[in-house]
């Protein structure tokens, strides 16, 4: 375990984290809502230092980031534990399972920043995705990876990506923009709803809209998911709240929408209609948002990136796979039919 940052000191041995929205205040000897980050005597430490599950090498495209160095290769993974609950995570054997034992993680193998840089060296991947559970929660570990990575002649050029609920907070994201620690992040907007955000994740939906935007605004590279639930979030309303909100920021912000498969505690609904999905795009493209895509399915034409202003294929993809149509021009994607420039990150 190391010392956490982003923590105040209080009265009586108490600290308080200010790395996610929860802010959570921690008594001495007890842990955050995440149960990764506990306080001891009061200092703040995170237990999962370095304790990485699920390592792979993954597509870009899997992540899903459609409109980042497409065709590349990502060394992904994620570490135990989550500031949500959602009842749906797919991973929850990872971001859950660790809170009914959090003190099993001290007797895991620790794997240094020096191994992940030396495996992303010797796999030679273009990036590394900290993916899988929340990365906020395992910030500490992200960001000495990221910093010995940029140190290290053949790691410098490594992108880095998080794929996360959004839920971190600005102390976070200040360190992310002066350190410039991140070049893409996919955020997942799971409701529109307040309600539905505290009942299912155990958050709030505001912070996320507000991350949505700072992240748009500090220049990071950001696509949207949002994975449609049936009966939790599929009515139009919710699709025209959310596109509008997209829309608001830039048209050009990619927006997924991914099918639901029933997962750990939600099994009692269905996976979500093919025809759910195809009317949440429909409505998306009705608020004028230039990249909509549907994921997790094999709905034809639906991972299909089209240029805004001609309509021409200038990315085809098939699950993970993508073949290239638009030409590169003093490093910028281009239309090669009518010469649009096109919200693609080569
Ligand atoms: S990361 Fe979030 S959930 Fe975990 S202790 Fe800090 S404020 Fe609480």
């Amino acid at each position: 375990m190391v010392e956490a940052i982003l923590y105040d000191k209080l009265p009586d041995l108490a600290v308080r984290c200010n790395l996610c929205n929860h802010y959570c205040e921690i008594k001495n000897g007890y842990g955050g809502i995440c149960r990764v980050r506990f306080n001891k005597g009061g200092t703040l430490y995170s237990y999962t230092y370095g304790k990485i599950d699920g390592v792979a090498i993954d597509p870009i495209e899997k992540k899903p980031f459609y409109h980042f160095k497409p065709k590349t290769r990502v060394l992904s993974f994620g570490t135990p534990g989550c500031n949500f609950k959602c009842s749906n995570c797919q991973n929850s054997y990872l971001s859950q399972s660790i809170k009914l034992k959090p003190e099993n993680l001290l007797m895991s193998t620790t794997v240094p920043p020096e191994q992940i840089v030396k495996i992303a060296e010797e796999y030679n991947v273009d990036g590394i995705a900290y993916t899988y559970s929340e990365p906020t929660i395992f910030f500490e570990y992200a960001r000495d990876i990221i910093n010995l990575a940029r140190k290290n002649e053949k790691t410098k050029n490594l992108f880095h990506l998080f794929v996360s609920n959004g839920y971190f907070s600005k102390e976070m994201l200040e360190i992310v923009d002066n350190e410039k620690l991140l070049e893409a992040i996919n955020i997942d907007l799971k409701f529109f709803d307040d309600q539905k955000y505290l009942k299912i994740t155990g958050g709030h939906l505001k912070p996320v809209l507000d991350n949505i935007e700072k992240v748009y605004s500090l220049g990071i590279h950001i696509e949207v998911i949002n994975l449609v639930i049936p009966g939790e979030n599929d009515t139009d309303s919710s699709f025209e709240k959310i596109s509008n909100f997209i829309a608001s920021i830039s048209k050009d912000i990619p927006l997924h929408f991914s099918r639901f498969y029933p997962q750990y505690k939600m099994l009692d609904k269905p996976p979500t209609p093919y025809s759910t999905l195809i009317r949440a795009r429909e409505i998306a493209k009705s608020f004028g948002l230039n990249y909509v895509y549907i994921g997790n399915t094999d709905i034809p034409d639906a991972e299909n990136t089209y240029c805004p202003q001609c309509n021409f294929l200038v990315i085809e993809r098939q699950r993970y796979f993508a073949k290239i149509n638009y030409k590169k021009e003093q490093g910028k994607a281009i239309c090669p039919n009518c010469g649009a420039q096109l919200n693609v990150i080569i």
